[in-house]
Formats: structure tokens, C-alpha cells, sequence
């Protein structure tokens, strides 16, 4: 027996919209990828200090399915927090091109975003972009654990898009 939508009730209905949703299969795993991120932490100065607040028990950022990994092989995002010197540049890269694919990075703060105080130094990269690529960059010296678990929340809702729309936002 084929079933019409107006042989339902007006509560069945209901339930249907409720219960009952379409998507196809890259929105859902873009879902899911976006809502258990494994970020390995690279921290390399003081705003490693905020990173590390923000998994701790104040943020409990692993309440959101968030987990820091120490293992380039387990991470799918990479959250450089501090100052990236010439000398750490390669061992990022290395660590950047361990990670199996798809990956994500965010930049941390102003030293990883634009070389922060350090700017004029010799010895450090003036932002983490030129040596991987960056998908969300957090402003601020230190940006604090809320300004982190934003940023966070800004990559997962561009994981859902690009899966939504097959489109990548740089
Ligand atoms: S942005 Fe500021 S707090 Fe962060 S690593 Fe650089 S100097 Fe330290």
C-alpha cells in the first residue's frame, strides 16, 4: 500500500518533520568530521598557556567532541598557538604533511597569524600561512579560551559547508 502525505494526521505530520530528514552522504560526514575534531597541539609559545586552559576543566573543550591529540597520525586539525620561529618552520611542515587528509589548520594568535610582536625579528615566519595552509585565523595576544573555542566553532561550521555545498571556502 503506498502511503500519501494527506492520509496523515496533522500530528503524524508532525512527527514525520520531526523525526524524519534527507541529507546526502558528504553532509553527514561532514557532521560528523565537524563535531569530532582531533586538533594536534603545536604549541610553541605563551598562547600554547591559553590552549591549554581551554582543554582543561574550566572549557572542557572535549565536551564538544574536541580531543587533543599528540600524534600527527590521529589529528585532523592542527591549532599552531605561539610564535613560529624559521628554525620550527620545517618540523611543522613535516608534521602538517603526516596528518592524513582531511585536515584543517588554525592559526593562533598574532604570532601565528602575522608574526604578532615579533615581526621585525629575523628568525621568525611572518604567519603560519606561509607554510601550510590556514582555514581560521584567531586575532589577539593571547587570545583567551573563548576566543579558541570560537574559532573552533567557526572551522566546524566551515567543514559543514563545504560538504553542504561541495565549495571550498578559503
Ligand atoms: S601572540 Fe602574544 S601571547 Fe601569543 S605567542 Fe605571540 S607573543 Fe605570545
Amino acid at each position: 500500500m503506498d502511503l500519501k502525505l494527506e492520509d496523515l494526521s496533522p500530528q503524524e505530520i508532525r512527527e514525520l518533520e520531526r523525526n524524519v530528514f534527507f541529507a546526502t552522504l558528504e553532509q553527514i560526514k561532514g557532521w560528523a568530521r565537524s563535531n569530532s575534531l582531533w586538533p594536534m597541539t603545536f604549541g610553541l609559545a605563551c598562547c600554547a598557556i591559553e590552549m591549554m586552559g581551554t582543554g582543561g576543566a574550566n572549557y572542557d573543550l572535549d565536551r564538544s567532541g574536541t580531543i587533543f591529540r599528540t600524534s600527527p597520525r590521529q589529528s585532523d586539525c592542527m591549532i599552531v598557538s605561539g610564535t613560529v620561529t624559521k628554525k620550527m618552520a620545517p618540523i611543522l611542515r613535516r608534521l602538517y604533511d603526516q596528518m592524513p587528509e582531511p585536515k584543517w589548520v588554525i592559526a593562533m594568535g598574532s604570532c601565528a597569524t602575522a608574526g604578532g610582536p615579533y615581526v621585525k625579528s629575523y628568525s621568525v615566519v611572518k604567519g603560519v600561512d606561509q607554510i601550510v595552509p590556514v582555514d581560521v585565523y584567531i586575532p589577539g595576544c593571547p587570545p583567551n579560551p573563548a576566543a579558541l573555542i570560537y574559532g573552533i566553532n567557526k572551522l566546524k561550521g566551515k567543514i559543514r559547508y563545504e560538504a553542504k555545498t561541495g565549495k571550498k571556502v578559503i
